[in-house]
């Protein structure tokens, strides 16, 4: 079942170049239709191997470094060139979930929800559209379990602490949603810095019952390390929504 929908999105995606082809999500050049960056643009990403624990998700993982480098191909997900940004994140995560063994088990992939002012001014939640096209991919349903209860201000300039009290209680269970306990789930989100949206996401999840709680993003803050890269995010800066970064190129 889950195979016969994977190879009906690639044959979708593959009919779908013929009209619109495929651009790669950092510089806008034509690349394949199975493609996810360009040659250049996939050169300048450092592949995440970190370790990083959050407080109620069992298992964490992520793509890329999160850096200067990467930061305009993210900061193209907010915009309506957007194109192929979704796809490449969605296929960037699956290789990390593969690379971390996190593909097997999960009942459900539950993108981070989006308040509905935000939802309103943007028109989409670059976390679902992920979500989805990894649905695909995996084979795992995508569902809005979860909903944002309020807007909180952005994470930037905020302290860790502080960070997590913006967070408290943003999230809640969708209403009516009544298939958490028990069950495994996948969180997904387009970056990770401090955890704190995903620890706050996962605390609902997990006080609902949910049996098993993994979260994936496409790109995450480097771990600390004994030198700084020119290349790194100051912390200050640090944002887990991408409407909300700097841009830093
Ligand atoms: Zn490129």
């Amino acid at each position: 079942m889950s195979i016969d929908r994977a190879k009906l999105h690639s044959a979708y995606r593959y009919i779908l170049d013929w009209f619109f082809p495929n651009r790669c999500p950092g510089c806008r050049k034509f690349i394949a239709w199975n493609e996810d960056f360009c040659p250049e643009c996939a050169g300048r990403l450092t592949v995440w191997d970190g370790k990083t624990e959050i407080p109620f998700v069992d298992r964490f993982t992520a793509y890329c470094v999160y850096d200067k480098k990467i930061s305009p191909v993210i900061l193209r997900l907010k915009r309506t060139d957007r194109g192929n940004s979704c796809y490449a994140f969605a296929r960037g995560i699956k290789m990390a979930l593969e690379r971390s063994g996190m593909t097997e088990g999960i009942d459900c992939i539950v993108p981070i929800p989006m308040s509905k002012k935000k939802l309103k001014e943007r028109g989409y939640n670059q976390a679902e559209l992920i979500a989805r096209e990894l649905s695909y991919m995996i084979g795992a349903p995508c569902s809005d379990v979860l909903v944002k209860v309020r807007d909180t201000a952005a994470q930037k300039s905020l302290g860790r602490e502080d960070r997590a009290k913006n967070l408290k209680n943003a999230f809640s269970a969708a209403p009516g949603c009544n298939d958490v306990k028990g069950r495994s789930f996948l969180l997904i989100d387009d970056v990770c810095t401090t955890g704190s949206t995903f620890a706050e996401a996962a605390s609902v999840l997990a006080e609902n019952g949910a049996a098993r709680i993994y979260a994936a993003s496409f790109a995450k803050t480097p771990n600390k390390r004994s030198k700084a890269s020119p290349n790194d995010i100051p912390e200050e800066e640090y944002e887990d929504n991408v409407e909300d970064m700097t841009p830093f190129i």
